[in-house]
């Protein structure tokens, strides 16, 4: 029974767009699916990533017969991935598609990594009909409820003429202010609701793009004031900088003031992270030093060590510009607060800067201060980066990886180690080139975002190309959109730093002894994996091959001819010592609670 339905509707696709215009023609009435699917083109929706099965199978169809891209994925939550990536590259939601019940649940981890991020998601799910509610219908759930402590907004279109209502308003809460999640629910007796055409209001309005929210001049007056007598100061860029397309401003402010910048992870990029500026690799001592920071559109969370001792000076004056007021003095009280986009502000901080001639001089005691420190960063990594010894470390494997990628690539990184050491030496030198596991520490965002980086990439900058470099243990999340990629044709490269385990893991040898020296459950250290896994034969599922590493020359070779695939991903699985390890720091990552 289930084929032959499935046969229908492919039958049905065939015919479909021929289909949805008789139903203009002849003024007859639409359905609840054609209704969504007007309304979220009409919207300026691009893309949906999703999972169908019943009821949105036909919502599916009707999205592709607007002209909406429809890419199928593999796991709802890897949808609800991709969906947000999308949205954080174009500015614009994506759409995630998915089923009733634990569709929608398998979509919240995603919404919540969205929320967290700041980044616009639309998640529509459809829900069991509304006849069945409360006497234990089809994947009958609370979806509106259980959306709701992770969405700006969330409800029901309470009715097929009252859907592009609702899309318009979905769309702008994700997108106005501090960009976020909105949640749409479609219970099946609403996507097949048939009404008279003439009385949907599908040319409902688009409110368009909100404009930019300029500073109040006096702010940035006191902004370049408190600079002006700085002796030590730090400009910080997050990705809400990135997010709000400010790069030019904020390169030509640290550009024609000379202040010295730390981008935060996805912040980096806004200002090339190859800029003489970017004092990353003195980080933890322009942190500690600084006396007074200007941050750019990033929240002084766990991130950025709360602002507070001992990662930051005691009296440091913060001028913290963002776009949501709400951020405000929130783990300390800032100097100068300022409600605004980050473009308009830089743009007129910079203007007032030049007014006084501010600079600061490359042989100013805290450039020097900071340069010394940066040598002696550089010359811990370069030693670890050159020593090629198998089983290779990360550093090696980093270095070579930078070495062979086009510059211009747009860089997916989870995992742990793999990916707070792959962030130093993989660069990026374009705003929004970098996704990872971002403020929430999602595992398992890599693959998802890596489809629509890819998405985005095909139909705006298609020489373009994405690197996913993922930790083995990381790549288990969502490694099944490897098949999503080869449906699409998306020429990912997955590179996987294998060290068999989480954080760390064990050789062969030792994982067999391990193994073998107890009840399995019992003695199996919970951070291993198995040992050496050949990830990259999953290749061999679509009867291609990948690459298997251990050397420098290897992973120089695989990359090379990664590159020449442009039609489908590639797998280089690169085998690395499973003990090993990232430098020595002097604070431990994750600032310590004293409570
Ligand atoms: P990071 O991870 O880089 O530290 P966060 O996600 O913590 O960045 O912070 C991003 C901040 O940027 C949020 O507080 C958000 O409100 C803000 N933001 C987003 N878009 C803009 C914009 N266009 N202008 C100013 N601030 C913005
Ligand atoms: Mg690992």
């Amino acid at each position: 029974m289930f084929i032959g339905r499935l046969l229908q509707i492919s039958r049905g696709s065939l015919t479909r767009s021929i289909h949805v215009s008789a139903k203009y023609n002849q003024a007859m009435g639409i359905d609840g699916n054609n209704i969504l699917a007007e309304s979220l083109k009409r919207q300026g929706i691009e893309y949906v990533f999703g999972i169908v099965g019943i009821p949105v199978i036909e919502t599916s169809m009707a999205f592709q017969s607007v002209g909406i891209k429809y890419v199928g994925m593999r796991n709802e939550q890897a949808a609800a991935y991709a969906a947000q990536a999308i949205g954080y590259l174009t500015g614009k939601p994506g759409v995630c598609l998915a089923v009733s019940g634990p569709g929608l649940l398998h979509c919240i981890g995603g919404m919540a990594n969205a929320q967290v991020n700041c980044w616009p998601l639309l998640v529509i799910a459809g829900s069991c009909p509304e006849d069945h509610e409360g006497i234990g219908g089809f994947q009958e759930w609370l979806q509106v409820e259980s959306s709701r402590p992770y969405c700006k907004y969330a409800v029901r279109p309470p009715s097929p003429k009252l859907i592009p209502l609702h899309v318009e308003r979905a769309v702008r809460s994700a997108c106005a202010g501090r960009p976020g999640v909105a949640y749409l629910d479609m219970p099946a007796t609403l996507l097949t609701a048939e009404v008279d055409e003439e009385k949907v209001p599908l040319n409902f309005y688009n409110a368009g793009p909100i404009t930019l929210a300029h500073p109040d001049p006096a702010l940035v007056d006191r902004a370049a004031d408190v600079l002006a007598k700085a002796e030590r100061p730090l400009v910080i860029v997050g990705k809400g900088a990135a997010y709000g397309r400010a790069e030019e401003s904020v390169r030509k402010l640290v550009e024609t003031t000379k202040i010295p910048f730390l981008p935060t992870p996805m912040g980096k990029g806004v200002v090339p992270d190859a800029s003489p500026y970017c004092v990353s690799t003195a980080r933890t001592q322009a942190l500690l030093k600084a006396d007074v920071v200007v941050l750019l559109g990033a929240r002084l969370n766990w991130m950025l060590h709360f602002g507070q001792v001992p990662r930051f000076a005691p009296d440091v004056k913060v001028i913290q510009v963002d776009i949501s007021p709400e951020e405000f003095h929130n783990s300390i009280k800032s100097e100068v607060a300022v409600h605004s986009d980050i473009r308009p502000f830089t743009e007129a901080l910079t203007q007032k800067l030049a007014s006084k001639k501010y600079s600061l001089q490359p042989s100013s005691a805290w450039w020097k201060a900071l340069n010394e420190k940066q040598k002696k960063n550089t010359e811990f990594v370069e030693a670890q980066a050159n020593d090629k010894s198998v089983p290779l470390n990360y550093y090696a494997v980093f270095k070579t990886v930078q070495a062979s990628i086009p510059k211009d690539s747009i860089i997916v990184s989870e995992g742990a180690n793999t990916m707070d050491i792959g962030r130093g030496l993989l660069l990026n030198n374009q705003p929004r080139h970098r996704l990872d596991a971002g403020t929430f520490g999602t595992m398992g965002v890599g693959p998802g975002f890596a489809v629509a980086a890819a998405m985005w990439c095909r139909d705006y900058a298609p020489t373009k190309r994405v690197i996913c470099v993922e930790g083995d243990s990381a790549f288990g999340f969502s490694g099944m959109e490897i098949e999503t990629m080869f449906r699409y044709k998306l020429p990912v490269i997955i590179v996987i730093v294998n060290n068999s385990g989480i954080y760390s893991g064990f050789d062969k040898e030792m994982m067999k002894d391990i193994q073998e020296s107890g009840d399995v459950a019992q003695c199996t250290p919970p951070t291993a994996l198995s040992s050496e896994v050949r990830y990259e034969k999953m290749m061999e599922m679509f009867g291609c091959s990948g690459h298997l590493c251990r050397t420098v020359e290897e992973i120089e070779t695989a990359v090379k001819a990664a590159i020449k695939v442009t039609d489908r991903p590639s797998i280089i699985n690169i085998l690395i010592n499973p003990q090993a390890n990232r430098k020595p720091q002097t604070f431990n990552w994750l600032t310590e609670s004293k409570l």
